[in-house]
């Protein structure tokens, strides 16, 4: 089911493993710290998607943690032997349709070791996350525990990089689970709304036929999202004013549609905010979804 390629010198097209029996050292800083960088990207319609921008990300994640990263024609290259593999279990028919969660990480390595370790896994995309773009989702509001400057005073929060401690994240996830929502969207202590733990934030309005849509600002810290990168630049070919915040509680409920984005789930609508409806106008969940279909 899943494909597993790790990116070794020795290897020039990547190292096939089976994911099923133990890859890891236990000393490797990626599993005894969560010290390491990661990227999810969307492999469908035979191409995986954004690719330049899951990279780009990965290059500046890299560079907040200190952490060197292969080349990129070995990402590449890796990727490609990786999604092969992958497909080698479903007939030509199936694989047109075919979609799946590509993982590349690089971790620090055991202490001393000369380099991290570094792999990519494509598995296929759960049902939840199907299901998710069709019904939309549930949120609650959760704090985050810290102000929207702290980025710029405490650089060692390694905030805007994407590394591998997300237990905080699948926490606040569990905390929703547990009061029967779906997912979160965290509120820094100044009120400012945030991300999701692993989407981004984006709001639609439409005043008198002009449509917006707005994400919260980047100073804030959170992850800059390829998927809205790519919503954004798509919605301004086709007319949509663009904003990025602040925003505020208040401006998830006045607004017109609310989704959370992500690569591999793409577009989840929001139906309830801490168990109130917010409004959910369809057709301009259409019209974004149709944008979200071109991105490559
Ligand atoms: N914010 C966080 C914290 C995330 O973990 C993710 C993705 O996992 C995103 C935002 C959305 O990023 P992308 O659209 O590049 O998948």
């Amino acid at each position: 089911m899943t494909a597993l390629v790790f990116i070794e010198s020795a290897h020039p097209a990547g190292r096939i493993a089976d994911p099923n029996t133990p890859q890891l050292s236990v000393l490797d800083q990626g599993v005894t710290r969560g010290d390491g960088i990661f990227e999810t990207a969307h492999y469908r319609d035979g191409a995986v998607r954004k690719l330049d921008a899951h990279l780009a990300r990965m290059r500046s994640s890299a560079a907040s943690v200190e952490i060197t990263i292969p080349t990129e024609e070995a990402f590449r290259t890796a990727v490609n032997t990786a999604v092969t593999e992958f497909l080698k279990e479903y007939d030509d028919a199936a694989s047109v349709t075919l979609e799946a969660a590509v993982k590349i990480v690089v971790t620090r390595g055991a202490e001393g070791a000369e380099h991290g370790t570094a792999w990519v896994m494509v598995s296929p995309v759960s049902k939840s996350i199907l299901e998710q773009r069709e019904n939309g989702i549930d949120v609650m509001l959760l704090e985050r525990g810290y102000d929207s400057t702290v980025a710029d005073r405490a650089p060692w929060l390694l905030m805007g990089a994407k590394t591998l401690s997300y237990a905080v994240n699948m926490a606040a996830l569990r905390h929703a689970h547990h009061h029967g929502a779906d997912d979160v969207i965290f509120v820094a202590s100044d009120g400012l709304v945030l991300e999701g733990p692993t989407s981004s934030v984006l709001i639609a309005t439409e005043v008198d036929g002009v449509k917006k849509l707005t994400t919260p600002i980047l100073e804030t810290g959170i992850l800059p999202g390829t998927t809205q990168g790519a919503i954004f630049a798509a919605a301004e070919k086709a007319g949509w004013e663009l904003g990025y915040g602040p925003l505020e509680p208040h401006h998830l409920h006045e607004a017109d549609a609310v989704w959370l984005v992500s690569s591999v789930r793409l577009l989840a609508p929001v139906n309830k905010i801490d168990g109130t409806e917010v409004s959910r106008n369809e057709e301009l969940h259409r019209e974004l979804q149709g944008l979200v279909d071109q991105i490559m």
